[in-house]
């Protein structure tokens, strides 16, 4: 079949935004995705007639961000939306003890201070942290030192564990002490009104993208490498894979020959977080008007923990909710149902029979996708953020990765992965392509469109 100058193995928004800037410097670029769309965990559903994110959702912080000023060069309208990051606090929120009573003003600073002053003695206990630590470590340690009364305590120590499970998709113990070191929030945090995946749409209109191709074997040799899908093999010098992690780690990619230490050492040794969304839409709305999130503690917020109002972009009454990690994995197993009547539960413990039956529910079930098989990377305990960055190879001169596991500063998001896709057409082209000019060609190519 035809010879191209680069193969990228994936259009999620690595993979379409490296494709992109490599044919914008004249190269002869084919893009293989396994799914019948664009976006891979970028991902809106629009059935129901407003925008559904069932993937990501969040810019986790604007300032300084290079995804954000793509956003904003695109005018992509975003609405601010913080506390998508796991905080105690910082904008509004109802937060309910473990008795499942609401709690007031005073208890609710309390709860935050608390979280607060347990989160300095956590930097404190990385920072001292022995190789082999688990975040479940050195979050004992630190509570160890906080002085709380044992009730407080534990529901300290229940909020870290949830926060690991968010951030991550791992158990607290499964997580490297150093786990969450890059998990910094510069700025607001902003979520998109018309559907996130509008953004790798826009960038991949025109590439010359094969759906429904899933490769599943990559052989190298000098200067050259050929992707087997069952449509036939295709050939170009060289290859940037952005398959998730959660692939590489089942091996439905076979490497010929085999991937070099230097790659599959790290490929082992991360984790593949589970991370699910269930959206409840309620005929009627029964929580507070100005609360971005509800959240219970203790008891009541075992396993459902914190409901995020997403009733601004769905223009109805609508809450969304997360389960993570081990949970998020016993939930997979479940029918719609079950987890919907599960969720239920947990929100009457707080409101009550004011809690209507749901008119409409959207769950993920990101574990059990083939094409992701997790939601998103982590340092599990042993691995380092050392480890993201040489999973980019490259592998002979030929091979590249790139995608959200492969950047250890921001790992596990968007922006993560749009600035691999731009190292690894760096690395291809010997120079760095311009973010702002990579902004600006898109928008006077859809202007030609437009025009034409
Ligand atoms: C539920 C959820 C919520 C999230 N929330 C946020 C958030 O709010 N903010 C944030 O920044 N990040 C969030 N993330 C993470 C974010 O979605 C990812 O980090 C990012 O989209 C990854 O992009 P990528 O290009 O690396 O991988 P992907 O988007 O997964 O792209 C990889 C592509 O490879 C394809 N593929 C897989 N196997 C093959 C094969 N064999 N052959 C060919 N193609 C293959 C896949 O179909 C996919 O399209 C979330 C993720 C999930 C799952």
């Amino acid at each position: 079949m035809t010879g191209y100058d680069t193969i990228v193995i994936g259009a999620g928004i690595a993979g379409v935004s490296c494709a992109r800037m490599l044919a914008d410097a004249g190269q002869r670029v084919l893009v293989l995705e396994a799914r019948d769309r664009v976006g891979g965990r970028m991902h809106t559903d629009r059935s129901a007639g407003f925008p559904v994110d069932l993937g990501a959702s969040w810019i986790h912080g604007i300032e300084g961000s290079a995804l954000f000023e793509l956003v904003r060069t695109l005018g992509i309208p975003t609405r601010e939306f913080t506390v998508g990051s796991f905080q105690a606090g910082g904008r509004p929120m109802e937060h309910f003890a473990g008795d499942g009573s609401p709690m007031d003003d005073a208890a609710s600073a309390q709860w935050t201070a608390d979280v607060e002053h347990v989160d300095r003695l956590l930097l404190d206990e990385i920072a001292r942290s022995s190789p082999g630590d688990t975040y479940l470590d050195v979050t004992e340690r630190a509570l160890d030192r906080s002085g709380l009364a044992p009730e407080r305590i534990d529901e300290v120590r229940e909020y870290f564990r949830h926060r690991v499970e968010e951030q991550c998709g791992a158990w607290i113990g499964d997580l490297d002490a150093h786990g969450l070191d890059e998990d910094a929030i510069d700025g607001d945090e902003v979520i998109f009104p018309r559907g996130y995946d509008e953004l790798p749409h826009r960038i991949a209109a025109g590439l010359d993208i094969r759906l429904e191709h899933p490769v599943t074997m990559i052989s190298r040799s000098p200067g050259a490498v050929a992707a087997t899908t069952d449509r036939g093999v295709f050939r170009a010098a060289r290859a940037v894979v952005t398959v998730p992690l959660g692939v590489l780690k089942a091996g439905d990619v076979r490497f010929e020959p085999a991937l070099p230490a230097e790659v599959s050492e790290p490929i082992a040794r991360l984790g593949m977080g589970v991370f699910n969304k269930v959206y409840l839409e309620f005929p009627e709305r029964f929580w507070g008007e100005r609360s971005y999130v509800l959240r219970a503690l203790g008891e009541a917020g075992a396993d459902w923990h914190s409901w995020y109002d997403v009733s601004a972009i769905s223009g109805r009454p609508m809450l969304l909710t997360f389960a993570a990690g081990p949970f998020g994995i016993r939930m997979q197993a479940q029918s719609d149902e079950a987890v919907v009547a599960s969720a239920l539960r947990a929100l009457r413990q707080l409101y009550g029979p004011a809690v209507g039956d749901p008119v409409a529910h959207r769950v993920t079930r990101w574990g059990d996708d083939p094409f992701s098989r997790g939601s998103y990377s982590h340092v599990a305990v042993g691995a380092s953020h050392r480890d993201h960055d040489a999973l980019a190879g490259p592998v002979d001169g030929v091979l590249h990765f790139a995608g959200e596991a492969t950047w250890g500063a921001e790992p596990a998001t968007v922006g993560g992965a749009y600035l691999s896709g731009h190292r690894a057409a760096e690395r291809i082209l010997g120079r760095s392509p311009d973010l702002a000019a990579f902004a600006r060609a898109i928008l006077t190519r859809e202007a030609g469109i437009q025009g034409s």
